[in-house]
């Protein structure tokens, strides 16, 4: 039977009750359709630096680079600021393997309460691909003092002609595959060098795409019309930070942040992609049991749609037994969706669907 090597990373918080929730989601589909994952599982995270003062050890990527995948819980904790997560575990597994598209699909289920629904926006399907190595998080830049009254940080974006080719020729692939159409997140207008740049390129690789249609939006605008008209978004194409801000926003208007899977990936290279749930480690509920697991789960299917020689139909055998346990009204359904079951209970309810 064919098996996949996964290094599993449950990390703080509500991060490792998801995660074994979806491990046992995983592995009854991965039987299902012959293949079978066999984990390491590394207790990486916020209790480690607490106790050793660093997230993850030196050699840490070493000792997951030969993976086939990556599944991620989720990291954070109250006491420990997120710059601390953030630079300590997510950014070096990202940056290391260089996976530059941050991929976030958000689709909005039917018998799901969108803070939308009924205001025009019942059909949204879109998914967001984000540049996620460079761009306004480089973290170019500094403080200086120049006397005592006038202090100054500068905060450069760097946009590298690969970086960000290759992200938006990600993006039209795509919206080819989804025989979809393309928008472009800007801000051109008041961002001469970045932005006029990036528009640039995208001009440049829409050539490539004929049959694509595309259009740019400035990020303010952009942002409305998330809220306004959902619908009109398929492929979205976004910097660093206007696609951080872009993908909070697509995940609350699809009703909860506990349904929103990710994926970074880079295809091009032999390291492992890493799949998490967009959620973080939820403080305020961890240790109850109710966690929403489907976003983890639809993290697992995106994992199985990437690995090698992808693992399509036993995704799409988890979409729609997610899609259907959603609109089954007398289903199990967490908290955060209005119900009051627990982790354990949707799983045992889609593990039967399965
Ligand atoms: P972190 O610092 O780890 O990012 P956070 O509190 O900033 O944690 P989230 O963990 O994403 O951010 O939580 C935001 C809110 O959404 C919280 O109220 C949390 O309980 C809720 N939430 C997030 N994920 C889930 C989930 N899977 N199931 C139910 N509720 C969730
Ligand atoms: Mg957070």
């Amino acid at each position: 039977m064919e098996t996949y090597d996964i290094a599993v990373i449950p990390g703080d918080g509500i991060g490792t009750e998801v995660t074994s929730a979806a491990m046992e989601v995983l592995d009854t589909v991965a039987e299902k359709h012959d293949f079978a994952l066999e984990r390491s599982t590394y207790d990486w995270g916020t209790e480690r630096y607490l106790e050793e003062g660093a997230m993850m050890p030196d050699d840490g990527l070493d000792r997951i680079e030969s993976a086939d995948s990556i599944f991620l819980g989720a990291v954070g904790h109250p006491e420990v600021p997120d710059h601390v997560t953030l630079n300590g575990l997510l950014l070096p597994i990202r940056k290391g393997f260089d996976q530059y598209i941050c991929k976030r699909p958000n689709k909005l289920f039917e018998g799901i309460e969108s803070p939308l629904r009924g205001y025009g926006a019942d059909d949204i399907d879109l998914v967001v691909y984000r540049e996620n190595t460079e761009g306004e998080y480089a973290n170019v830049g500094g403080r200086e003092h120049h006397g005592f009254s006038n202090e100054v940080a500068v905060q450069s974006g760097l946009f590298t002609r690969k970086g960000t080719e290759r992200i938006v020729c990600s993006a039209f692939e795509a919206a080819t595959e989804r025989e979809g159409h393309l928008t472009s997140i800007t801000k051109s207008n008041a961002q001469a060098h970045s932005m006029v740049f990036w528009d640039d390129i995208v001009e440049e690789v829409a050539a490539d795409f004929p049959e694509v249609e595309v259009r740019s939006l400035l990020v303010d605008r952009a942002s409305m019309d998330l809220v306004r008209r959902p619908e009109e978004f398929d492929v979205v194409v976004a910097s660093n930070l206007f696609g951080d801000i872009s993908t909070d926003i697509a995940a609350i208007i699809t009703g909860s942040l506990g349904l929103a899977p990710s994926g970074n990936i880079n295809e091009e290279n032999d390291y492992p992609d890493m799949f998490e749930p967009v959620h973080g480690s939820a403080p305020d509920i961890v240790g109850e049991g109710i966690a929403n697991p489907l976003a983890s789960i639809l993290t697992g299917a995106m994992m199985f749609e990437y690995l090698d020689d992808g693992k399509d139909a036993a995704a799409d055998d988890l979409w729609n037994a997610v899609e259907a346990q959603l609109a089954d009204e007398s289903a199990p359904r967490t908290p955060d969706l209005g119900g009051d079951a627990k982790t354990v209970d949707v799983v045992s309810d889609l593990s039967d669907r399965l």
